[in-house]
């Protein structure tokens, strides 16, 4: 790069400081600014475009187009050179600007007469923000070099932007941050909470973007590499002592932090005239852009690693750590590019709602989020970008949409349906003493899913008569190594102790398919739903089951202890699984430990195989509970993480409900009780037919409890399984409509 145009570069950034420095109006400041870069450029025209919504560009200044064009000029994004600039966010660079594909005449800015445009993105960390053009009459293509500098300036004009410094009037010159967003996203736990925005990571905010002094930012850029290089030698140190896959990504971290390529652009910047940070962000920014438009998910992931180094790099540069001392808002409603299970459980319960720009329903957070039943959504593009720590912010977890900023009459709308939300619940609350009781004096277990002591007081608020499923692996996730058996014992102890004399029911560990532990050896399976995960895991490797359930018999300590093994596809797979528990339990009396009263161990039916096993199994089995979110992926060969197909097939399909039907008699023929404790078992009209076709058991998530009693309470099962069997009869596909049909004839349903 030849040194006069990095002096121009500077010089430029120079005047931009200054025009930032003078008190103005924004409108004055955009005019000087492109006014300047005209000149310092040696170029005729130079325009800036900003959106005025998200996708409609507006001409906000120029030197050398019309003037009266300033604020009439709007172009839609893939409109046009400066359209495509806004789309591709890349620079468009031509000596022959009519002739380029795309070109549109405008004739009221008068244009057409210059030959050559450059046009680049104004974007800051992936956010678009306008474009920066200039054109000359000379037919030419601008050299690397210029195009280079004037990035450059568009990155501090996307800085002034973001601070605020071209506020003006009219939409193109509202300030940022300041209308309502809508997010659609994807429901990962259903739910709608109202509050403000806890960022997870507040944004690093940038001021000094220009520097004079190049040589002494460079030192400041290599004395945070250093830093940045030594918490990294750290870090992996730590993985080292454990879990292989961090101990893969800290390997991927440092290696960026070395870098020849990122280190060499960032010092470009600097001698460009940029700060140390503002020379960070410019590579975040761009990193950002390509991170959007690169599908191959490896090469994603590594841009994403790139990212995260930025940030860190920035933090360590401004001093801006994630402490910035600001104070939690009331009803905190988490926002963050992601997050892992256990920084989520930290905040725990505090939070009343939580949205992430990336992850999926399977992930760790997904699951403590359903545990810690506060609505979730993924997936909402762009919301750390836009969201401020504080602004109000509606998460809608049934639909999986956000409204950040709300006008009036959407927050009206949605607090009216909280409150009726709100109404119905105070309805339940009148009947939690109450039995879940049927007209026809059936009476149906109403039990409640656990993963984490935190879930335990609901026992008593929902009126669950139980715990019916507890998933052990939580705790599993929640480490970076295997959990000690004494830990897992008091732990368990304790979920004993919480559920008084309310029986629980423990899982043992369903790890594999969607729980991946940090520390488990990733098993890179074509189909992990369908590959090596729970009791499969459990039997092959018996040394981590043994240690979970010694746990839980000395958890037990002379109580009742019900133990349940998940995934079983097949009777040896649970008369193998049982033996261990009981040769366990024998140990533990030789040992001379306090045994539990009672030992009931059961099996999860979830794969449809386990269905026709022989009768033996039937007999040998305390108990027996449907996992339908597998079950149900299973039956209909419909993944329960893709959404694409996984709501495509009705729980109420009617080759769906005759196979439950068989279970049911198969269990009832053997005197086996039955539950089913999947999600269905909380949704009211589906834990109807469930109970119409003979089910006495459901456990569900506790704010399910209320609803579903409420509604078994006011039914006779008789009649709706008469409406099953009529709808069932007469070939309809599934019973859902015949018996929401019969249920508003009963007035049951608006
Ligand atoms: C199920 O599959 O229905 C179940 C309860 O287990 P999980 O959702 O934990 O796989
Ligand atoms: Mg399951």
């Amino acid at each position: 790069m030849p040194e006069t145009s990095e002096s121009e570069s500077r010089k430029l950034l120079g005047r931009l400081r200054d025009v930032m420095a003078e008190p103005a109006a924004g409108q004055e400041r955009l005019d000087r600014i492109t006014h300047l870069i005209a000149d310092s450029m040696h170029t005729e025209v130079c325009s800036i475009y900003l959106f005025r919504d998200s996708e409609t560009l507006e001409l906000c200044a120029t030197e050398g187009l019309k003037a009266e064009s300033v604020h009439q000029t709007r172009l839609r994004v893939g409109e046009g050179l400066v359209g495509r600039v806004a789309r591709t966010a890349t620079a468009v660079n031509t000596g022959n600007a009519p002739a380029e594909k795309g070109f549109r005449y405008m004739p009221e800015t008068g244009e057409e007469i210059y030959s050559s445009f450059l046009g680049v993105p104004i974007q800051r960390l992936g956010e678009r923000l306008g474009v920066l053009v200039v054109q000359s009459k000379r037919a030419r293509e601008y050299s690397a070099d210029e195009v280079y500098a004037l990035e450059v300036v568009a990155m501090v004009l996307a800085e002034m932007t973001e601070l605020g410094a071209f506020v003006g009037e009219g939409a193109a010159l509202s300030a940022l941050h300041q209308r309502p967003a809508n997010f659609h996203g994807t429901s990962a736990q259903e739910g709608a909470a109202e509050g403000h925005v806890w960022l997870h990571e507040p944004r690093v905010v940038v001021t000094n973007l220009v520097a004079d002094d190049t040589e002494s930012e460079k030192d400041r850029l290599t004395g945070a590499l250093n830093q940045l290089r030594l918490s990294l030698d750290d870090m992996l140190n730590i993985a080292r002592t454990g879990d292989h896959e961090q101990l893969q990504v800290m390997e991927a971290y440092r290696m960026f932090a070395n870098s020849p390529g990122w280190i060499r652009r960032m010092e470009e910047d600097i001698a460009r005239g940029l700060s140390a940070e503002a020379a960070v962000e410019k590579e975040q920014s761009a990193n950002r852009a390509r991170m959007q438009t690169v599908p191959d998910p490896y090469l994603r992931e590594r841009l994403h690693d790139l990212d995260d180094l930025s940030n860190r790099l920035l933090r360590i540069l401004t001093g801006q750590g994630s402490e910035t001392g600001a104070e939690m808002p009331e009803n905190p409603i988490l926002v963050a590019r992601n997050i892992g299970p256990a920084e989520l459980l930290a905040y725990g319960r505090t939070l009343k709602g939580v949205v992430l720009e990336d992850g999926s329903v399977g992930s760790h957070a997904a699951i403590v989020a359903r545990a810690l039943a506060i609505p979730l959504v993924i997936n909402a593009k762009q919301i750390t970008t836009e969201a401020l720590n504080g602004d109000t912010i509606l998460v809608d977890g049934d639909r999986g949409v956000v409204h950040l900023r709300p006008e009036e009459a959407v927050a009206a709308a949605f607090r009216d349906k909280t409150a009726m939300h709100a109404k119905a619940q105070e309805r339940y609350a009148s009947i939690r003493e109450k039995p879940c009781e049927t007209l026809d004096g059936s009476h149906i277990t109403l039990l409640m899913n656990a993963g984490l002591m935190a879930d335990l007081p609901s026992l008593k608020g929902s009126g669950a008569e139980g715990v019916g499923l507890f998933r052990t692996e939580l705790q599993f996730l929640l480490r970076n190594k295997v959990p000690r058996r004494d830990e897992l014992a008091a732990l368990y102890a304790r979920v004993m102790d919480a559920a008084q004399d309310k029986p629980v029911t423990f899982r043992t560990l369903d790890i594999g398919s969607d729980k991946v532990l940090p520390y488990m050896k990733p098993q890179d399976e074509p189909n992990p739903a369908m590959g090596w995960r729970a009791i499969r895991v459990g039997l092959d490797k018996v040394g981590v089951m043994r240690m979970q359930l010694q746990a839980l018999i000395r958890a037990a300590n002379g109580r009742p202890l019900h133990v349940m093994f998940p995934f079983v596809a097949q009777f040896e797979e649970f008369t193998a699984a049982r033996d261990h528990l009981l040769r366990e339990i024998d140990r533990e009396e030789k040992l001379g430990h306090a045994l539990p009263a009672s030992v009931r161990i059961g099996a999860m039916l979830e794969t449809p195989s386990l269905a026709f096993a022989p009768r033996q199994f039937f007999e040998l089995a305390d108990f027996i509970s449907i996992g339908g979110n597998d079950l149900k992926q299973f039956f209909f060969a419909a993944d329960r993480e893709n959404e694409r197909v996984r709501r495509r097939y009705d729980t109420l399909n009617v080759s769906y409900l005759t196979f439950l039907q068989r279970v049911v008699d198969r269990c009832d023929d053997a005197g086996t009780p039955l539950s089913f404790c999947g999600e269905d078992a909380g949704r009211p009209i589906e834990a109807l037919c469930f109970a119409a076709i003979g089910f006495r058991s459901l456990s569900m998530r506790p704010a399910s409890i209320g609803p579903v009693k409420h509604l078994l309470r006011r039914v006779d099962l008789r009649d709706a399984r008469a409406v099953i069997d009529t709808a069932r009869d007469s070939g309809a596909q599934s019973v859902r409509a015949a018996v929401m049909d019969w249920m508003r004839g009963q007035d049951w349903v608006t």
